[in-house]
């Protein structure tokens, strides 16, 4: 494996708290909040009004909280509940921890948005990506990979009410009590993230790269905002790899040709992409390769001998898209590294590995760790020419 030395900070100090607005709850029209104790409501800068849980807050005209008493607060401002113990507030059975900021929404619906110290989100985020029994080193290489990547998408989030969701299209943050583990892999790199020419780095991490490093820049976007696409360490580079016993180191799908090219042209008529007239799949060439080898930007061709150029996840995507009806995950395509070959009304597509493969690779980072490599090892073969910062340095 091609290794990197990174500069390791001597001891790590403990900088300034940091908060990461996690959004947990989406376009909610009412929501029960329970609780042990009082909880203190307030609507922008004025007083707090003191509430008996459980309250339930409803969506409208306007939001309105109320408890079972009939005390209530109102508004179409921010509306933030504190725990005056500081203990945990629930909802459903769910964690939110000890203070919430709920925010109204056109369509008289609201957003639950989980204030969190970095350092606990960073743990929380562990617990929601790997398997518990996996090694520290691999936990520690994704906690420097959480932290970056929220870091870096707190910077771009200036201008909405939340700095990221708590699922996939951000990271997965599980919310309750953390994994000792995953607290004591956020605790050894505490405050240590990666960068690049002077910037943290989007560090993209996926399941399983089955191989071959994907690059972002021909993954996604990498012009304009979406610049810090085509930062070096993301760039796909040929490395060594270990994820062979991932559950999707190999897979394959046989699907209908009609079936396939339908979905595709959904995709591009909703997406605007010239695709949208296509008409049915012939042939699928990869047109470009990041430098590990893996497609960048398929060409697929159609029977009236139309071109289309698609990213490589853009195609992913297309051929999973969900209408008229949702493919089940036995025939969704598991990554973008895939060949395909139509024979009469029948698509194969035969792939490699689980996720996008930009960065961090989990099942490799799992290996890795098991062989005895260090977090940061891992990391300078995942993001080659990467360095070590401290997050006070880039806030
Ligand atoms: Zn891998």
């Amino acid at each position: 494996m091609a290794i990197v030395v990174l500069l390791m900070p001597l001891h790590v100090e403990r900088g300034e708290a940091v908060s990461v607005r996690v959004r947990v709850g989406e376009a909610r029209s009412a929501m029960a909040v329970e609780h042990s104790g009082p909880i203190a409501a307030r609507v922008g800068r004025a007083r707090e009004v003191m509430l008996v849980a459980p309250i339930e807050i409803r969506g409208g005209f306007e939001m309105v909280a109320r408890d079972a008493s009939g005390r209530e607060v109102r508004g179409r401002g921010p509306i933030e509940f504190r725990s005056v113990m500081g203990s945990t507030l629930r909802s459903d059975g769910r964690v939110l921890g000890p203070e919430i900021v709920c925010v109204w929404r056109e369509g008289e619906v609201f957003d639950v948005v989980r204030p969190v110290e970095l350092e606990l989100y960073v743990a929380g985020v562990l617990g929601g990506e790997l398997f518990g029994h996996w090694p520290d080193s691999c936990f520690e290489a994704q906690a420097i990979c959480a932290r970056s990547y929220v870091v870096h998408e707190m910077g771009r989030a200036t201008e909405r009410h939340y700095d990221v969701n708590d699922d996939q299209r951000h990271q997965v943050f599980a919310g309750g009590e953390p994994l000792e583990k995953a607290t004591r892999a956020a605790e050894r790199t505490r405050g240590l993230v990666l960068m690049s020419e002077g910037r943290v780095l989007r560090t993209y991490f996926a399941s399983a790269c089955g191989g071959r490093a994907a690059s972002a820049a021909m993954v996604w976007p990498a012009k304009g905002r979406l610049e810090f696409n085509a930062a070096e360490p993301l760039g796909g580079h040929p490395r060594a790899h270990a994820c062979d016993d991932a559950p999707l180191y190999r897979w394959s799908r046989r699907r209908g040709r009609e079936e396939v090219s339908s979905r595709v042209r959904s995709w591009a008529t909703a997406a605007g992409h010239a695709a949208r007239g296509m008409g049915s799949i012939v042939r699928v060439e990869v047109i470009e390769v990041a430098p590990s080898g893996r497609p960048g930007v398929y060409l697929v061709v159609d029977d009236r001998h139309g071109r289309y150029r698609f990213l490589a996840d853009d195609l992913r995507v297309a051929m999973n898209d969900g209408r008229p009806m949702p493919l089940s995950a036995a025939d969704r395509l598991p990554s973008n590294d895939f060949e395909v070959e139509v024979l009469g009304d029948r698509v194969t597509i035969r792939g490699r590995g689980f996720g996008h493969g930009v960065g961090l690779c989990q099942y490799c980072a799992a290996q890795w760790a098991r062989e005895g490599y260090s977090a940061l090892d891992m990391l300078g073969a995942f993001f080659p020419g990467a360095r070590l910062g401290r997050v006070e340095e880039v806030r």
